[in-house]
């Protein structure tokens, strides 16, 4: 009951406090597909079967965990950043210590963002993290929510639900994929809700195997969502990509922000 009402209260904090808003300026519904930790799956599985729809998704990489093995099986080493890019996706950020984004203190969650930066530059020479997905609980901490949202153009939280009419760009909402793995009907129809609403829909997860862990969903399930998301008519892009088109169409940014935005800060 406790943790209920803790976990309540965090989402809450972390929807409503330090919020970036935009209006959202995209022609075309998007969609756009996720993976945390970027276990060798998410590639070898989850990569393939994008490739072979014609599609690219975004890998979120803590690179203090590379080659390690962890609870979403073997995490990708530094020749797989490589070729993730290679192949048309986008890597980003996902702290270098996988910090808890409730858990750890702001500093050193900054601390963290930085140090995974310095680590890709020093791995990959003239690569940036464009984007970065919060941690474990997924809900930061407003401090956290504010100084994050400074070095990237976007922070993709959780959720379980589409981004429509605007988005907090500190906070982008995320649907993951293993929450409805008994049901896809439920995925299928947001993906339709999402296409009515042209709204931005993000689909998240970890492992793509047959013997998913709790975190990640089988082949079977994420080859069905792919062909899904690229029959509906919607744009499906790397969360970067995708947010050029939230942003486009915007001839003067002042239309971009809603009324809760102050120019020069950030909203509570
Ligand atoms: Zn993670």
């Amino acid at each position: 009951m406790l943790e209920r009402v803790q976990g309540k209260y965090r989402r809450t904090v972390a929807a409503v406090l330090c919020r970036r808003l935009v209006k959202m300026q995209n022609a075309m519904p998007l969609i756009s597909f996720t993976f945390d930790d970027f276990p060798l799956s998410a590639l070898e599985v989850g990569g393939k079967i994008l490739r072979q729809h014609g599609v690219a998704g975004t890998y979120y990489v803590s690179l203090g965990l590379l080659d390690r093995e962890e609870s979403v099986g073997r995490i990708c080493s530094v020749v797989h950043l490589k070729e993730v890019l290679s192949q048309g996706h986008e890597l980003g950020c996902h702290t270098f210590n996988h910090c808890d984004a409730w858990d750890t203190e702001p500093e050193s969650f900054e601390r963290s963002i930085v140090e995974n930066q310095r680590a890709l530059v020093s791995l990959m020479p003239g690569s940036i993290f464009e984007t970065m997905s919060y941690p474990i609980s997924t809900t930061p901490r407003p401090t956290t929510k504010e100084q994050t949202g400074l070095h990237f153009s976007c922070c993709r939280a959780g959720g379980q639900s589409n981004n429509v009419g605007s988005v907090d760009l500190n906070y982008v909402r995320s649907f993951f994929l293993e929450q409805s793995k008994d049901d896809p009907g439920k995925i299928f129809d947001l993906i339709e809700r999402n296409r009515l609403a042209n709204g931005w829909l993000i689909f998240s997860t970890h492992d793509v195997t047959d013997r998913p862990s709790r975190y990640g969903c089988t082949p079977r399930l994420f080859r069905d969502v792919v062909s899904r998301a690229v029959g509906s008519n919607t744009l499906v892009l790397p969360v970067s990509a995708a947010l050029k088109e939230v942003l486009g169409g915007a001839r003067n940014g002042h239309d971009l922000f809603d009324d809760s935005f102050r120019p020069g800060g950030f909203s509570t």
